[in-house]
């Protein structure tokens, strides 16, 4: 099958933008270094995301969210403090209540395994998508009016434009010389899933420890809950590999019990957090979109969410390009996507990075002055109405998908 553009990586990002392309008629062909199977594995990818009310209207728009809205919990409440570990929250919090929008729900909790699941049956179900996984990219090379992909195998595949979808390492970026500011967060992500005995209610906790962010995401059902609980390298090496017991001592230190008794509902895994932020998005024939854009840090659960927004943005960019007959390679096209999403992608990295230097760390006087700016956040409806407006990826000039409608 000759097609337009070959995306690099299948993962979150490649296969959704894979999709939206195709069903709107660009032909593409999707690389992918693992084969696909893997992805939906129990234990493959332990994370759960926040989808906001945005995302899920692109995902609905590209008839994946039937795939998995019966294993989506709606977040009907977000509680932001304050704290210390084994002291619970400060005095300080914030209260943001979906319904001061609405829309309903400013977002959804999906399991990684339930978005691969249905990102893999609808890849399978659209025409005009040719798939090649397992199979490793070793090399690309641009020319003036085409752009080739060398797998490892040797093969060579043409198509006018590239899409680097190979994650926040993008060799891809790489082999274009595109450089990349870099931070070590110094925290390494915890992530598992807890069985507790009170229903959550649909209610997603923020508690910003000393340590890093520990987030308690309500997952469908009432009674489980996915933790991603940021803490020092050293400690969270040492949690991964600890005895249960001891692993839910240190858990509830931070948890609490304001759900009842909990105990662990899978694997532990832990990803360690770093910024990774390219410094332009596009390169001649060249796109870079998600993780292989912007790594960055997950206090707001936001990695995703911004994948998607470049996802619709450049399948309304090259669809309409390729309508008018243009090139959609061309430096001209590659602009337009550049300017719609590069502002967004580097203001949200730098914002999650400036948040967590605020919250992360133990100073006393820190400590007070973010409970007394939670505190008087709380009080202050229309500040907070704007807030959940950004966190349902409601804010700002959208593309057609993430507002349900098709491209
Ligand atoms: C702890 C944690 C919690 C998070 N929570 C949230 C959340 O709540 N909400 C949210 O929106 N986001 C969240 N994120 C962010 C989200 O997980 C990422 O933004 C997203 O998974 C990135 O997907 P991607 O497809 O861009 O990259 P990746 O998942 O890295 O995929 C890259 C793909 O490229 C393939 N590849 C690489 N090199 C090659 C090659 N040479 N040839 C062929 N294939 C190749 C790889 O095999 C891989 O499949 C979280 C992240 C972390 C770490």
């Amino acid at each position: 099958m000759e097609s337009d553009v070959i995306i690099i990586g299948g993962g979150l990002n490649g296969a959704t933008l894979a999709i939206a392309l195709a069903r709107a008629g660009l032909p593409v062909t999707l690389v992918e270094g693992q084969p696909l199977e893997i992805f939906t594995a129990e234990d493959f990818d332990g994370r759960a995301y926040a989808l906001s009310l945005a995302s899920k209207r692109m995902l609905a728009a590209l008839d994946l969210w039937p795939l998995m809205a019966d294993e989506a919990q709606p977040i009907l409440d977000i509680k932001v403090a304050d704290g210390r570990p084994g002291e619970g929250a400060g005095f300080g919090a914030v209260h943001f209540d979906h319904a001061e929008i609405e829309e309903g729900p400013m977002g959804w909790i999906v399991e990684d395994r339930v978005v691969r699941r249905a990102l893999i049956e609808r890849l399978g179900k659209t025409p005009g998508i040719d798939i090649r996984a397992p199979a490793r990219v070793a090399d690309h090379r641009v020319a003036a009016n085409e752009a080739d992909v060398v797998l490892e195998s040797g093969e060579t595949l043409r198509a006018k434009l590239i899409v680097a979808c190979d994650g926040r390492g993008s060799p891809s970026a790489r082999r274009a010389g595109i450089h990349r500011i870099r931070r070590d967060y110094g925290q390494t992500a915890i992530v598992c899933a807890v069985a507790h005995e009170r229903d959550h209610g649909g209610i997603a906790h923020q508690l910003f420890l000393p340590a890093g962010p520990f987030a308690i995401l309500p997952l469908a059902g009432g009674h489980r809950s996915s933790i991603v609980w940021a803490e020092r390298p050293a400690l969270a090496a040492q949690l991964k590999d600890a005895g249960e017991d001891e692993f839910l001592a240190a858990l509830r230190l931070r948890f609490g019990d304001f759900l009842g008794p909990i105990r662990l509902a899978g694997k532990r895994f832990t990803y360690p957090l770093s910024l990774s932020l390219a410094e332009k998005m596009t390169a001649p024939r060249l796109a870079l979109l998600g993780d292989a854009a912007h790594g960055i840090h997950p206090l707001a659960g936001q990695g995703f969410n911004l994948g998607l927004r470049d996802s619709a943005a450049l399948a309304e960019v090259l669809v309409e390009a390729a309508r008018r007959g243009e090139d959609v390679g061309s430096p001209l096209v590659l602009d337009r996507y550049s300017a719609w999403r590069s502002f967004d992608n580097t203001t949200t990295a730098l914002a999650m990075s400036a948040i967590d230097s605020l919250f992360s760390n133990d100073n006393p006087l820190l400590r007070l002055g973010r409970n007394l700016g939670l505190a008087v956040v709380d009080k202050m409806p229309g500040l907070k109405r704007r807030f959940i407006r950004e966190a349902a990826g409601l804010a700002g000039a959208l593309p057609r998908l993430l507002e349900g409608r098709p491209i």
